[in-house]
């Protein structure tokens, strides 16, 4: 999707604006459920050199979308908005950018537009950021809600016995979760169990269309893929209309999204991680169809030890070379190693 907005002439975008978020506040049922916006060649055009004062045709439906994520406060605009590229939009675009990690511009630049058709996570972004320079890049939500159990602390999950999706095997879904959840244990004193009592599970994981009753109705394929809720809610929803595969050499479409990367991500939700700004994180709110980034970073590392501690096996030094041991040689390893530890040696001093 990216490509296109490189190779004009028979472009049409597809823009996907989304509806809800579950975790921070009901919504009032009168705001605009605009879910999907077509942008042709000619829009990315004008919306691309619009300025402040400047009225064009598709920023209305920007706001809509910046609005649904937590950069407008819709109930100051009695529910609409004009196509006016006004000063209040000029800040949201530049939070926006700064806290998708983009280039702070405040205009609707290649860049900022390619990141607004991304699909991404259904969960608004938490809009206040870190101070200018901090290495800090991961929120929590408002009041930094965590689950409260006695340490080391176990959790129960379980899959709805209705509502999942027939193109994965049940088996296939289950280890793609497993996976996910083993990841966020590794580096904190939480266990997660699998149970089949739905009912009385601590996170209650299905597949959803449409709209399914929180408030947050899903807007099919692509746009949202996944909300879920902060602590100690635990429910994880997953839109049914995505194509989610867990093996991108068996599943070749083109929409396919990488189940166990939306799932590593929604539970650092599910345990009080908000988004982060690190492009490279489970947490930064994005991801392409046919990507994956289920490994966690530091940034997602620290926030979560933030609330929960540190699960006592964990040392960083294993995981940093276990996530570049894969591809790269000898020589790099040690190369990055020492960055690693700069790195690590800077979060330190920020905390
Ligand atoms: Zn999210
Ligand atoms: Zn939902």
């Amino acid at each position: 999707m990216f490509l296109l907005l490189t190779h004009s002439s028979t472009l049409l975008f597809t823009l996907i604006l989304l509806t809800p978020l579950p975790c921070i506040v009901s919504r009032p049922l009168t705001f605009p459920q605009v879910t999907k916006i077509t942008i042709t060649n000619h829009n990315i055009q004008h919306l691309a050199q619009a300025g402040k004062g400047s009225t064009v045709t598709g920023i209305s439906e920007v706001k809509n979308y910046l609005s649904h994520f937590g950069y407008i406060n819709i109930s100051l605009h009695d529910n609409t908005f004009s196509d006016d590229f006004d000063t209040e939009f000029e800040s949201a675009v530049n939070l926006y950018q700064q806290k998708l990690g983009l280039q702070v511009t405040g205009k609707l630049d290649s860049d900022t537009l390619s990141h607004i058709i991304t699909p991404r996570c259904g969960v608004e972004d938490t809009t206040n950021v870190h101070p200018f320079h901090s290495t800090k890049h991961f929120l929590y939500f408002p009041g930094k809600p965590r689950w409260w159990r006695p340490m080391p602390m176990s959790l129960t999950y379980a899959f709805s016995p209705e509502d999942m999706i027939h193109s994965l095997s049940l088996d296939d879904i289950r280890t793609a979760f497993k996976r996910a959840f083993s990841r966020w244990a590794s580096v904190i004193p939480v266990n997660f169990v699998e149970t089949e009592d739905y009912g009385f599970a601590d996170i209650k994981i299905g597949f959803f269309s449409g709209d399914h009753g929180d408030g947050e109705p899903f807007d099919g394929v692509l746009g949202v893929l996944a909300h879920s809720f902060s602590p100690e809610n635990g429910r994880l929803h997953l839109d049914a209309a995505e194509t989610w595969a867990v093996n991108f050499r068996s599943e070749k479409s083109e929409v396919a999204v990488d189940l166990e990367s939306v799932a590593t991500h929604e539970i650092g939700h599910l345990l009080g991680l908000s988004h982060s700004s690190v492009k490279e994180a489970v947490m930064y709110p994005s991801l392409k169809a046919r990507d994956q980034r289920a490994d966690l970073k530091i940034d997602d590392i620290k926030g979560v030890q933030a609330l929960y501690g540190s699960n006592p096996n964990f040392r960083f030094g294993s995981l940093l070379e276990s996530d570049i041991s894969a591809n790269e040689g000898r020589d790099l390893r040690v190369k990055s190693l020492r960055l690693a530890g700069f790195i690590l040696f800077s979060f330190v001093h920020s905390l």
